[in-house]
């Protein structure tokens, strides 16, 4: 039955697509039906595996996202593939220290990767989609930290907090153009991103008794919110940051 939601014959490039949150969420779209172009750094055999046992296309693209320098050839790899309808910002790093004594190093890795790299490749793939007619779908990996603040994360937050703006004004910039842009706030969720919280027994109390959900996101409670904003159900939803956080903001 073809619904609504039903990704066949589209293209999705996942950034970060070679564990946590980006793969699940690429195995999440493979499965509604799109064929996968994973970007990153690392090994994507895991991946490609689980995108495979779908029958969807999968391909990787090799690149390291701290600089500007790949985008053009990931691109140009990616659209071997054919159109790229849908694009998904989720490689993201972060670096854990005091305000007091944050280092430039740590505060231009994060800001690099988490919003440099993912406004000037979405530039580049909204160009290649309007060249290419029949508009698409971004959705940008946001966080808690567009709309909070936390601690000892300030490169983080700025990065996540200024991609919240970003995707409202990419949003603005685009919708008449076929383009939606939106995000995606995934709350607590098991992953290498959270290792340190997780194995910190006080910071994992304060942050499992403050979930209304009473547990951590696994990372396969994010693919619905990623398949909804990437299908034609979602056509009028601009600008949005969707929460998938086991209702923490609703606190
Ligand atoms: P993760 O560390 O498991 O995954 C991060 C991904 O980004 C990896 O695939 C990594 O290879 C990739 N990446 C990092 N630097 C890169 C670079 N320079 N070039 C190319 N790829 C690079 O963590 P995750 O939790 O799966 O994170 C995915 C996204 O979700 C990130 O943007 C993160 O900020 C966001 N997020 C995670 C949580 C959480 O609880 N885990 C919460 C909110 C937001």
């Amino acid at each position: 039955m073809t619904t609504r939601f039903d990704l066949s014959g589209k293209t999705a490039l996942v950034t970060g697509a070679n564990t946590g949150l980006g793969q699940a969420i690429a195995i999440a779209l493979a499965e509604a039906g799109a064929g996968i172009v994973a970007v990153g750094r690392s090994s994507m055999d895991e991946t490609e595996a689980a995108i495979r046992s779908t029958g969807r296309s999968f391909r990787a693209v090799h690149a390291d996202l701290s600089t500007l320098e790949p985008i053009e050839r990931v691109i140009s790899e990616a659209g071997e593939s054919g159109r790229i309808d849908i694009l998904v910002n989720n490689a993201g790093i972060i670096r854990r220290a005091d305000a007091i004594e944050f280092s430039e190093g740590d505060w231009d890795a994060v800001m690099n990767v988490n919003l440099k790299s993912v406004f000037f490749l979405t530039q580049a793939v909204a160009r290649r989609m309007l060249a290419d007619g029949g508009g698409g779908k971004v959705i940008n990996i946001a966080s808690l930290l567009s709309f909070q603040g936390g601690i000892r994360i300030p490169s983080y937050t700025a990065s996540k907090s200024g991609l919240a703006g970003l995707t409202r004004l990419l949003a603005c910039e685009w919708a008449g153009k076929g383009i939606n842009v939106n995000g995606i706030a995934p709350g607590y969720f098991v992953t290498n991103n959270t290792e340190a919280l997780r194995e910190d027994p006080d910071r994992n109390a304060q942050i499992l008794g403050r979930i209304p959900a009473g547990r951590w996101g696994d990372p396969t409670d994010i693919g619905g919110a990623a398949v909804f904003l990437a299908s034609s159900a979602a056509d009028y939803i601009h600008g949005v940051i969707l929460p998938v956080d086991g209702g923490w903001l609703a606190r």
